[in-house]
């Protein structure tokens, strides 16, 4: 129920299976019906960018799998259009690098909580937090401040996809590490990123994955130099670039 009927080789297949995973997703009431609209405005500027990832979302990757793997405590955030969209991808990014899976939902319903908890489950995740809302993000009203304490609550670095601006900007406030995996480099939550990386999360969560395998072994130094080595105002311009710039 999560494939097509239509050949990998038709130019518009990623976008095509993109649509429908959404579209399922409200189906099983994991996604929202905003999520539909969001999914839009990113498949817009995907269309911008030429539908693939540039070397600087490349090399954001690469930067994002540094942070996770030498963090103290990486949880990955999920919500209903990351959990349609790459449900079994974030389980294996989890695996990789030691990271929680967190639901957080902008929508937040007890509902749609459980469901994408059990989605997540579906796909082989074997913990998954977000249900127990014992943690507050300060600076946000009541439902769109909940956390778990010892999940989002406790991390210092946090993957956060398509968030909202203003829980971006709360979350990087707590001092948090953010990583944030957005389409659009104008958002507010990729400006507030530690790490915008301005890619499809359909590719941005494999690629991250991607490289946090081949980092497993590096040394904490080699991984001090990817995390140092990144400017995140670099990655920003290079991506409206390549918007204002592409020749499609
Ligand atoms: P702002 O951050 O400027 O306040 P917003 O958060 O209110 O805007 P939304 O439309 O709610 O804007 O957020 C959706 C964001 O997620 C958009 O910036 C969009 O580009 C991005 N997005 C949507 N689908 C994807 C996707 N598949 N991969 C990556 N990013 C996506
Ligand atoms: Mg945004």
């Amino acid at each position: 129920m999560d494939e097509i009927d239509v050949p990998e080789s038709h130019p518009r297949y990623e976008s095509l299976l993109t649509r429908h995973r959404i579209e399922h997703g409200v189906d099983l009431g994991i996604t929202s019906r905003q999520g539909l609209i969001a999914q839009g405005r990113g498949e817009a500027y995907d269309y911008l960018l030429g539908e693939r990832t540039t070397e600087s979302a490349d090399r954001a990757e690469r930067a994002a799998a540094a942070h996770l793997l030498r963090a103290d405590h990486p949880v990955l955030s999920v919500n209903g259009n990351a959990a349609a969209l790459v449900p079994g991808e974030l389980v294996d990014l989890a695996d990789a690098t030691g990271a929680d899976l967190e639901v957080n939902l902008f929508n937040r319903t007890a509902e749609r909580m459980e469901r994408i908890a059990d989605h997540l489950r579906e796909h082989g995740a074997e913990a998954v937090k977000g249900l127990q809302a014992d943690g507050r993000i300060p600076g946000l009203d009541h439902e769109r401040a909940k956390v778990d304490a010892d999940g989002i609550g406790d991390a210092d670095v946090v993957l956060v996809p398509l968030e909202d601006g203003d829980r971006a900007e709360a979350l990087a406030e707590m001092g948090k590490t953010e990583l944030v995996i957005d389409l659009n480099p104008l958002s507010r939550s990729a400006q507030t990123a530690t790490v915008p990386i301005v890619d499809n999360i359909i590719r941005a969560v494999p690629g991250i994955t991607e490289h946090a395998r081949d980092l497993q072994g590096a040394s904490s130094d080699e991984l001090d130099r990817i995390v140092d080595d990144f400017d995140r105002e670099t990655a920003l311009s290079a991506a409206e670039d390549a918007i204002r710039s592409g020749d499609l």
